[in-house]
């Protein structure tokens, strides 16, 4: 594993705990659960009615419940408790700083107004007949209105499930379908990169598709430049069934009573990115998702008054539900939301707006990174980042190399790098380090979030590992042995899958679905999907470690490892690589970057085949679908699975093209 321990050293501390502490206070949230949380529970949301049982229910089962009987609304903990805490103070507080496509349009809402508005659109929801326990499907752009819809949602306690801005009509009708959603929410267009995407359209097209068109009553319409005059024409074309969202907002009494929800009660359905298959659709619910998105964000980025917190996700994904609008405002802080891309209008945008905003937490992805990474130093050398105090990676694992720039270029080896290691399913991080408190080691996201009790087992038995491996680590299964609150209580309509997927392969445990290493420290390095796990020759190798070596040559901006069917050795590595600009395929490169992951790994890891690729076939989240390579790597083609969540397929024609010229 390639690791650097001389980095590995403790920051000055802001959260007055040591190591030591962390771990005192880890051992007691998981050998005693029910005190942990019950206090917990109580110190960081209000209640409308006190819960009765912490938890109950068992992962056989999948009945896991928490905080049962207990009352509480989250767009009230988000909204009505910041202002009433302190009323002169947090009700001009900021709330939200929105910078759209272009980067002179900004947006700052304090939370009275954000309170205001969120309770003006439940009420236009209540009025077009959405009710507790419906589900709503929203599709919509990176703009305040989506942040402040999926509050109004909760607030009257209908179930938000948000659909990536970025999908396909056809995606779009399966999750509205599945969902039975009567009322759909979108906006005219969403901006990205300069364009515009005519996401009214696509909505239309999706409504002639499946049972749409009979499920959907009404189609709520937000206006991207909507000027105020309900008289005038809307920018696109309407149908009965379609409303105006901002002159009905406008109308509607700033003032909605929060519905008073069970802990247990459903919050949001969310698909996960559909890297390994078919997106599953899994369902949180209200208390403990609320508690622990609380608990993660203000924990593992360190929050504190005067933050200006920015996680640059879409709120299409779990990242963005969790990060962007629950886990900020649930703790009174400022949240920064983005609509536009890494490179527009160039490659310094993240760096312009840390500058400008002065951001202080700033949460991507190693897609991302490495992406601008390769543009070289001068983007972020240009701004003053002098704000950043915590840099968060999450979605994939993050290799050394990448690692390494963000925390010199862009923190200035000033900032703590969170590797925040978690899913869909899990609700928020559980596996990160904690700022100031847990050392740092490039490409591990280190140690369990409280609460969360992280076994290794191994693939075979079940059991969980007890032996180390010749270099002292345990290597094998990653999974969790006892409930957490954030937790997914089910697949939306198929209960069956959810156990299915998490419960049936290792009893007893919650299973993640991906491999890990535990060193000699109890740090955990995720070493990739346990489905693109390969098998050389009786070793069993992780992509994310050929990947790392490959990424390290400066040649490589993104690189995919697969295994092939090999008669000798069971499989051999194919890598897929994306050049640098500036770099060309030459048999010289390809025999240099067999040479790197020779020298990096050994000798036993050396790609059979390294194919040049122009892109890699990626989810609509930027993760590597390994799946896609393996098909074709395998020449199965005719069966290459789920693809409705790649971003990019014409890629898949390409690279089909491509390997059956090499092979
Ligand atoms: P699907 O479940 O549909 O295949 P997905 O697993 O990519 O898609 P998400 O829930 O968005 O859907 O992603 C969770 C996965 O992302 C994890 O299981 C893990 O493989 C990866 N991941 C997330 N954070 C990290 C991290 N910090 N380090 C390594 N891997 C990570
Ligand atoms: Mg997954």
């Amino acid at each position: 594993m390639s690791t650097d321990h001389q980095l590995a050293k403790i920051f000055p501390s802001k959260s007055n705990i040591t190591l030591d502490q962390y771990k005192e206070l880890h051992k007691q949230s998981i050998e005693d659960p029910e005190t942990f949380w019950s206090k917990a529970a109580k110190e960081h949301l209000d209640w409308f009615r006190p819960f009765d049982k912490v938890s109950e229910g068992s992962f056989e089962h999948g009945d896991v419940r928490w905080f049962q009987g207990g009352k509480l609304n989250v767009s009230y903990n988000a909204l009505d408790r910041q202002i009433g805490k302190n009323p002169n103070k947090r009700s001009n507080d900021i709330a939200l700083v929105w910078e759209g496509d272009e980067p002179d349009d900004i947006r700052k809402l304090t939370y009275e107004e954000v309170l205001r508005k969120v309770c003006q659109i439940a009420n236009a929801l209540l009025r077009m007949g959405v009710r507790k326990g419906d589900i709503v499907t929203v599709y919509m752009p990176m703009i305040p209105e989506l942040a402040m819809t999926m509050l109004a949602c909760t607030r009257i306690g209908a179930v938000h499930s948000v659909v990536f801005a970025g999908f396909s009509a056809e995606a779009l009708a399966q999750r509205i379908s599945a969902a039975q959603s009567q009322v759909l929410i979108t906006a005219d267009v969403g901006c990205r990169g300069g364009k515009q995407i005519p996401l009214k359209d696509i909505v239309n097209d999706s409504l002639t598709k499946m049972d749409c068109d009979s499920i959907v009553k009404h189609v709520l319409v937000w206006e991207r430049f909507y000027t105020g005059d309900a008289e005038s024409t809307p920018p696109y074309e309407m149908s009965a069934r379609d409303v105006r969202m901002d002159p009905l907002v406008a109308v509607q009494r700033p003032y909605c009573p929060p519905e008073h929800m069970d802990a247990e009660d459903n919050l949001f359905i969310l698909y996960t990115s559909g890297s390994t298959g078919k997106p599953k659709g899994l369902l949180h619910t209200t208390g403990g998702y609320a508690l622990y998105a609380k608990m993660t964000t203000q924990i593992s980025f360190d929050l504190h008054p005067g933050d200006l917190f920015a996680c640059v996700a879409d709120c299409g994904w779990i990242t963005g539900h969790t990060y962007v609008v629950y886990g900020p405002l649930l703790n009174g802080s400022t949240t920064f939301m983005f609509e536009s891309t890494p490179v527009y209008p160039d490659e310094g945008r993240y760096w312009d707006m840390v500058q400008r905003h002065k951001i202080t937490q700033f949460y991507t992805a190693p897609t991302a990174i490495r992406l601008l990474m390769r543009y070289g130093d001068e983007a972020p050398k240009k701004y003053d980042l002098s704000s950043l105090k915590v840099l968060g990676t999450v979605g994939e694992p993050i290799n050394p190399e990448a690692w390494r720039w963000y925390y010199e270029v862009v923190g200035n080896s000033n900032c703590t790098v969170v590797d925040t290691y978690w899913q869909t399913e899990t609700g928020g991080h559980v596996i990160t380090n904690l700022p100031g408190v847990t050392p740092m080691k490039p490409g591990s996201c280190t140690l369990p979030f409280y609460g969360v009790n992280a076994a290794v087992l191994d693939p075979q038995s079940g059991k969980e590992l007890t032996e180390p491996d010749e270099h002292g680590h345990y290597e094998g299964v990653m999974a969790l042995k006892q409930p957490w609150p954030g937790m997914a209580r089910t697949c939306l309509g198929d209960h069956e899958r959810y156990l299915n997927v998490y419960f049936r392969p290792y009893p007893g445990y919650y299973f993640t679905g991906d491999t890990v290493s535990r060193d000699e420290d109890g740090f955990h390095f995720i070493i990739g999907r346990m489905d693109d796990v390969i098998n050389v020759s009786g070793h069993r190798i992780g992509t994310a470690e050929v990947e790392s070596a490959l990424v390290a040559h400066p040649a490589v901006a993104q690189a995919a490892v697969v295994g092939q069917p090999h008669d000798i050795k069971g499989q051999a590595i194919c890598a897929f690589v994306m050049l640098t600009v500036g770099y060309e395929e030459t048999p010289e490169l390809l025999k240099e970057l067999r040479g790197s992951v020779r020298t990096e790994i050994g000798a036993f890891c050396t790609p059979d085949l390294i194919v040049v690729t122009p892109s890699l076939p990626m989810t609509r989240s930027g993760k590597i679908m390994r799946r896609i390579l393996r098909k074709i790597v395998c020449g199965e083609t005719d069966s290459l699975g789920d693809t409705s969540t790649l971003a990019d397929p014409s890629i898949v024609d390409v690279l089909i093209t491509k390997v059956g010229k090499l092979t």
